[in-house]
């Protein structure tokens, strides 16, 4: 080897080493879905033609409290979270009346397909293609982090489906899932949980089997506040349900509690030395929904344009872009990349993961 060759590899190296290096101040992360949200409300709010096929909540009620004829205000009236906080200080990504697009890379356009993309970094349409309580055989990016000396024991997911203990392999992974429609059992309960516990078993739960979201959240935020994970995950679910049923004000209802326990998690966080300009929240949804009052309701395979989905963020390491304008494509399957890329590490399983999305820390 020459000199001059062996200058260039030695500069080569200590650049890969640095850019391997690159120190984010992210040291917790925490993912939220809601389950079937679609990018059109989370950009444009509610939409009147939805609203007017309401039978069950009465439109003038529906309309005094997510209808503004500016679209900037109807969103933020429906998202107030999203739109002045998330707006101002983090990243939204979807509306592809801007140009930005999002979609997932599985051909099934639903919640089992869509969470094993998200939380592996790749589709898999040949072993995932039911929502069927089956053991997931792919390693998620929770799987991963628990495994490594920094994160074991310090990662949890919180959800309302209870199909994610399968999702996540908690048999496997080890990892806590807290779901379904139960008393959630703690070593030393606090006051909050023993009154969640209560109350979960006495409050009319019109979704059966799937837990309410305000339960899911208020036991993830408990279990936040007394075992201080690194990595959680909450998974919201109403929405999804009350589209499938056609009940629009209900599946606005529920996005905007969402959005409500999500201002309330990003208040406590700001309040706690661990979490405080450490943390970064992402927030997505498994899949889209049809487009127009036909087809809103469903998603799947006959519904292609449901693979359309969003996702925001917010956190020390990404600069407050705001709404993204111009014209970029991500994938469902960058995100579990994009997850660890944010911690400093490089996402590896026995899949090819999609590439990270850089372009958020600029
Ligand atoms: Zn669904």
């Amino acid at each position: 080897m020459t000199p001059k060759l062996l200058l260039a590899s030695l500069l080569l190296f200590l650049f890969h080493f640095s850019a391997a290096q690159k120190k984010t101040k992210t040291e917790n992360i925490i993912l939220i879905t809601l389950d079937g949200f679609r990018w059109q409300e989370v950009f444009t709010g509610a939409d009147s033609s939805f609203m007017k096929q309401q039978t069950f909540l009465k439109d003038p009620n529906l309309k005094e409290k997510f209808w503004r004829s500016n679209q900037e205000e109807r969103r933020k009236a429906l998202l107030p979270f999203m739109w002045t906080t998330l707006a101002t200080q983090g990243q939204l990504y979807g509306n592809r009346a801007l140009g930005s697009k999002v979609d997932v890379s599985n051909n099934q356009l639903f919640s089992y397909p869509g969470y094993n993309e998200i939380l592996t970094g790749s589709a898999d349409n040949e072993r995932i293609h039911s929502n069927d309580k089956i053991y997931n055989p792919n390693t998620t990016v929770l799987e991963f982090l628990n495994n490594q000396q920094r994160f074991k024991g310090k990662v949890a997911a919180f959800t309302s489906w209870d199909v994610f203990p399968y999702i996540i392999n908690d048999k496997r992974s080890g990892i806590y899932v807290s779901t379904g429609v139960q008393e959630v059992k703690t070593t030393n309960p606090t006051d909050v949980e023993k009154m969640l516990n209560k109350m979960i078993l006495s409050v009319p739960n019109p979704l059966e089997d799937v837990r309410l979201d305000a339960f899911t959240f208020y036991y993830g935020l408990e279990y936040l506040k007394k075992n201080k994970p690194k990595v959680l995950y909450f998974s919201f679910d109403e929405t999804d349900d009350f589209a499938h049923r056609g009940e629009y004000g209900a599946y606005l209802n529920s996005a905007n509690y969402t959005d409500k326990f999500i201002s309330e998690l990003w208040t406590y966080l700001q309040s706690e030395t661990q979490y405080k300009n450490k943390t970064t929240l992402i927030i997505t949804s498994d899949h889209g929904r049809g487009d127009n009052t036909e087809t809103w309701t469903d998603h799947g395979q006959g519904v292609p344009v449901a693979s359309q989905i969003w996702m925001t963020i917010i956190g020390p390491d990404t600069p407050p872009l705001g709404e993204v304008k111009g014209e970029s494509q991500y994938y469902q399957n960058q995100l579990a990349s994009t997850l660890t890329m944010l911690l400093g590490i490089e996402y590896k399983n026995e899949k090819k993961p999609g590439p990270p999305i850089s372009s958020i820390l600029k």
